[in-house]
């Protein structure tokens, strides 16, 4: 730890001793500060390179912006387009805890501008299409943007419209919700409160495409458990999963454990089971159950009533990834067209003046930030190997990371590898991570949040 940060730290201490603070705001500030303090300063700069090359960035979130942070700590004067449209950088993993009263909806964002690196040319448009041959982008405002080197982050899209009887705009029509939007978030907030207090019956689904944050709805669902326990009228509420996979999780260190929550809980779990649409009007999901056998695919179509309904849409790689050719044509990664990357170098497969992380690459891990964290120094420095003409030598294990918030006060946080093979960060490793912890809670609830603005953004972790 160095000296400023050691003063940093003291100031903030006395800055509470000095007002009337709550112990669990100051619990907040103490764990921000330390995991800032743990994090590299900005002039430790660990190597560097003269490379050139103009670089045009898709997508300013997790990926991009740590990426063009991390270049123009690494290159020196970088030439970098930064090209997103969003004006606001969001938290995404903090939906989670709005849509369970933990975080104010406003704690979560930033004004992008305050994000974006010093340095970079944001282009604030959005990506319409990707010419990989003559190496263009082309914009929705009609620009057209050369590169010699593309970073592919534009994320994931959400295909609202593949749940038949609800759009985007009617998110929330007929008690059904989705946290995957910011709005979304906090319409699902004030409407678990309402069905803690009324009673009746919850279903909570999630899709049969890869999804950003796969725990995310196993959290919502167990939240409102805790929500209704935490208001005396648990035994009102029939709470049921319906996931589209064939078990509740598959990371099997991590497993077992969910599964008995889910049991202690009372929380039946139906499996093979997607969302067809929603009849908003009648309070009723469609479902499809799904059996494979060697005589093939067997479809069942069945219906189940609600009163409170937390769904998934399908998700892909966005429309101009897929057009442009640039995602998989073969394989299970192909149908929503992810990204053709090497899984270990991130450098696209047939363009290798491309490189691509973040939601949108086709790399089989769990499409997290946590796991966007790692693969962004690996695809910095391979990008600049590749612009000096070397061969890419960083290679990427499938790190990811899903704290699945199974309680207030207690997470079980899933790290694993490509082999789904737990991998415990320390201090974790001290204890005994196959089970929910209050320090992980304490961790997800206060030092990832500052970790992703003041860390990962700025290429500091
Ligand atoms: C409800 C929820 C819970 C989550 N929980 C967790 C969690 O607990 N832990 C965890 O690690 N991760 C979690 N995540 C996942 C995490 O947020 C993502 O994995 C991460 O944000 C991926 O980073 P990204 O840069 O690839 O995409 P994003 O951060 O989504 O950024 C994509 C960027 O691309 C821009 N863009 C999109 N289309 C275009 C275009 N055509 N042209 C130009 N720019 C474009 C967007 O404006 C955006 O700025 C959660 C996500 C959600 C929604």
């Amino acid at each position: 730890m160095f000296n400023h940060d050691i003063d940093n730290i003291e100031k903030i201490v006395k800055n509470l001793e000095n007002t009337e603070i709550s112990r669990r705001k100051f619990l907040k500030a103490m764990i921000a500060a330390g995991v800032l303090a743990s994090l590299p300063t900005d002039d430790a700069k660990a190597f560097s390179s003269n490379a050139k090359g103009k670089i045009v960035i898709v997508g300013g979130g997790a990926a991009g912006i740590g990426m063009a942070a991390r270049l123009l700590k690494w290159l020196n004067n970088p030439d970098i387009t930064l090209i997103d449209p969003s004006d606001r950088q969001y938290y995404q993993p903090g939906f989670t805890l709005i849509a369970s009263g933990v975080y104010q909806p406003d704690e979560v964002w930033k004004p992008q501008e305050e994000c974006m690196p010093e340095g970079v040319n944001w282009v604030k448009d959005s990506v319409v299409a990707v010419d990989p041959e003559s190496k263009r982008v082309s914009t929705a405002s009609g620009q057209d943007i050369t590169y010699d080197f593309l970073v592919l982050a534009p994320g994931i899209q959400i295909n609202w419209d593949k749940v038949e009887g609800i759009s985007y705009d009617r998110l929330g029509e007929g008690n059904a919700h989705c946290i995957y939007d910011f709005v979304g978030a906090q319409k699902t907030w004030e409407a678990i409160q309402e069905f803690a207090r009324t009673g009746g019956r919850g279903i909570y689904t999630d899709t049969h495409t890869k999804l950003k944050c796969g725990g995310a709805p196993k959290k919502i669902c167990m939240l409102t458990d805790a929500h209704a326990r935490k208001t005396d009228n648990r035994e009102h509420l029939q709470l049921d999963y319906f996931t589209a996979s064939n078990q509740l999780y598959d990371v099997p260190y991590f497993t077992p454990r969910l599964e008995e929550i889910y049991r202690e809980r009372n929380i039946p779990v139906t499996i093979n089971t997607r969302v067809k649409g929603i009849d908003t009007a009648a309070k009723q999901v469609h479902f499809e159950r799904i059996e494979k056998s060697d005589a093939g695919t067997t479809v069942t179509p069945f219906v189940e009533d609600y009163d409170f309904l937390h769904f998934v849409p399908p998700m892909s790689a966005p429309d101009f990834v897929k057009e442009a050719g640039l995602g998989f044509t073969e394989g299970s990664l192909a149908a929503d067209g992810w990204v053709m990357v090497d899984k270990e170098t991130l450098i696209h497969k047939k363009y290798p003046n491309i490189v691509s992380l973040g939601d949108v690459a086709g790399v089989p891990t769990s499409k997290t930030s946590a796991a966007t964290r790692v693969q962004v120094p690996i695809a910095a420095k391979n990008l600049i190997a590749i612009m000096e003409g070397k061969e890419p030598q960083e290679k990427y294990n499938g790190y990811a990371a899903c704290p699945i918030v199974t309680d207030y006060g207690h997470v079980l946080l899933c790290e694993f590898d490509y082999d789904k093979k737990p991998m415990i960060s320390f201090p974790f490793s001290m204890l005994d991570m196959s089970k929910e912890q209050w320090a992980a809670w304490l961790l997800k609830v206060y030092a990832l949040k500052p970790l992703y603005f003041y860390g990962m953004l700025k290429g500091r972790a």
